[in-house]
């Protein structure tokens, strides 16, 4: 029961309010456990940019959900209007949503309140993404739980931590620009127990710059420091991946709890139009399935950047040459702002030679993609997404990491679970060929596929089964929103 204003006291469902980072990284995990939650009997205020509520509308043609309980807001990211549909600088965002939402955004949860009915309850908790920390405070104004989703891997949110402890020890930011060049980032790490064997290759991108002012180490460590204020965090994992990185990065935060992989326990939604509803910044591409239906089981190499990584010419015509020598299939997602520079790259000679056998698009519907079974490989840019959601689909990977914690991710893919192989970023075509056939043909690639099998029965297992990890510690994450944990 729930005393609310002049409505006195009446039962009310839990209303949680979403506030994911504006990324499409971001949205979909957020998304997912909005789903859960939805399902768990919660309301649901899913909080959009308005940049993004505006590409929701173009990509689907409808930004409202068909679904009782769950509704979208806006609130501004704080940017100056734009009409493109390209990736928003990260840097530049991240600074300014933290600079900007939280007026706004207790503006929207003051909004919620007043017009409180019993359709859409008072908010009652809000669940925010790991660098959307402003929404603390609000928090802490209604007395509210509120957790932090951080929606990388725990090997991620350990690549970040060690990132601070490099700027505390005063190596970060580089005092030289030889860093790059003279054989530093090869340097072991250790500073936090846990993560075996890394270097500071393997540590986020953001850790390579000279710039004392750099604004992105700037926005890891504040909101890393924030962090410690929320009432628990979620990582997007499983205990039996990364119990061990868990277990190294437990002691710098609030309660933590791995859930994970979201599609695998979105997939055990019963309402279809619920577990459905989708998010796409891109209007997704639905022909490359049936082009994925006419060819062979575990045939086709899958081959998708992301949202916001960016390839340089040479890098689009090296991977192109590299994928057509390999003479395999290939469906290849060219985002249209995935090329730096000028478009027309690839030539009359690349589409004649593939034409039988590669597909180009420009954004798919990633999880059929994955699960697909003509699909053989993943070359993929180690997103956490597409690295959680490749294991809950079983299938090996090529990395080839771009920016961000992703050469981490792709360490652990490689490294420690076994299930991939790494190709450079200044690999050239017939490096990538070769890459490419070690994988799809070779005697490693049995043992990859083997390994990428067994994690996904692994990530099965901790979903579906009643007492499987991730499905604990969601009903703990429930119990603490609803303000019943101790
Ligand atoms: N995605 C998709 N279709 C595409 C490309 C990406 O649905 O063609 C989704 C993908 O499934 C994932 C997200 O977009 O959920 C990308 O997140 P990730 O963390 O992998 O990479 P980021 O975009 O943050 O670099």
């Amino acid at each position: 029961l729930t005393t609310m204003g002049s409505l006195g006291k009446v039962s009310m469902k839990p209303h949680a309010v979403f506030v994911p980072f504006p990324t499409q990284g971001h949205i979909n995990p957020l998304l997912m456990l909005a789903k859960l939650l939805h399902y768990r009997g919660f309301h649901i205020t899913f909080a959009n940019t308005e940049y993004n509520h505006k590409r929701l509308l173009k990509s689907r043609g409808s930004s409202t959900t068909n679904l009782d309980d769950f509704q979208f807001e806006t609130i501004p990211d704080g940017l100056p209007p734009s009409d493109g549909d390209a990736s928003q600088d990260l840097a530049v965002l991240n600074d300014s949503t933290r600079k900007t939402c939280l007026g706004p955004f207790r503006e929207l949860v003051a909004k919620l309140n007043e017009s409180a009915s019993e359709e859409v309850p008072p908010v009652s908790c809000i669940v925010a993404d790991g660098v959307m920390t402003f929404t603390l405070e609000v928090a802490k104004e209604l007395d509210i739980p509120n957790v932090l989703f951080w929606t990388f891997g725990a090997c991620g949110f350990a690549g970040f931590k060690i990132t601070v402890e490099l700027m505390k020890r005063g190596i970060v930011p580089f005092k030289d620009p030889s860093f790059l060049t003279d054989g530093t980032l090869d340097t072991p790490v250790d500073c936090i127990p846990g993560p075996n064997n890394l270097q500071l290759k393997h540590i986020p991108t953001f850790i390579r710059t000279t710039d004392p002012n750099d604004l992105m180490l700037d926005i890891v460590k504040s909101e890393l420091e924030a962090t410690s204020n929320a009432s628990a965090v979620i990582v997007h994992t499983f205990d039996e991946l990364e119990h061990e990185t868990l277990d190294a990065i437990s002691p710098y935060l609030p309660p933590i709890y791995a859930i994970g992989p979201l599609p695998l326990l979105v997939a055990q939604i019963p309402d279809k139009t619920l577990q459905s509803l989708d998010y796409n910044l891109w209007k997704p591409d639905n022909e490359c399935i049936e082009w994925l239906n006419s060819k062979q089981e575990g045939s086709v190499v899958y081959v998708n950047f992301g949202s916001i990584a960016v390839l340089s010419p040479n890098e689009i015509l090296e991977l192109a040459f590299g994928l057509a020598d390999s003479k395999k299939n290939f469906l290849w997602i060219i985002r249209p702002d995935l090329l730096v520079g000028k478009s027309g790259l690839l030539t009359n000679e690349f589409f004649d030679e593939t034409k039988d056998r590669g597909l180009i698009i420009s954004w798919c519907p990633q999880e059929n993609v994955l699960n697909h079974p003509s699909v053989g490989a993943f070359l993929t840019h180690c997103g956490w997404n597409s690295t959680i959601e490749g294991i809950a689909a079983g299938v090996p990977f090529l990395c080839f990491p771009c920016l961000s914690e992703q050469p981490m991710n792709a360490k652990f893919v490689c490294d420690d679970w076994g299930f991939g192989i790494e190709i450079g970023k200044k690999s050239g075509r017939d490096e990538i060929a070769n890459v490419v056939k070690k994988l799809m043909d070779g005697e490693n690639g049995k043992v990859m596929k083997k390994r990428a099998k067994e994690w996904k029965a692994k990530a099965l297992e901790a979903t579906t089964s009643p007492n499987g990890s991730s499905v604990v510690n969601l009903e703990n994450v429930v119990k603490i929103l609803l303000g019943k944990s101790n």
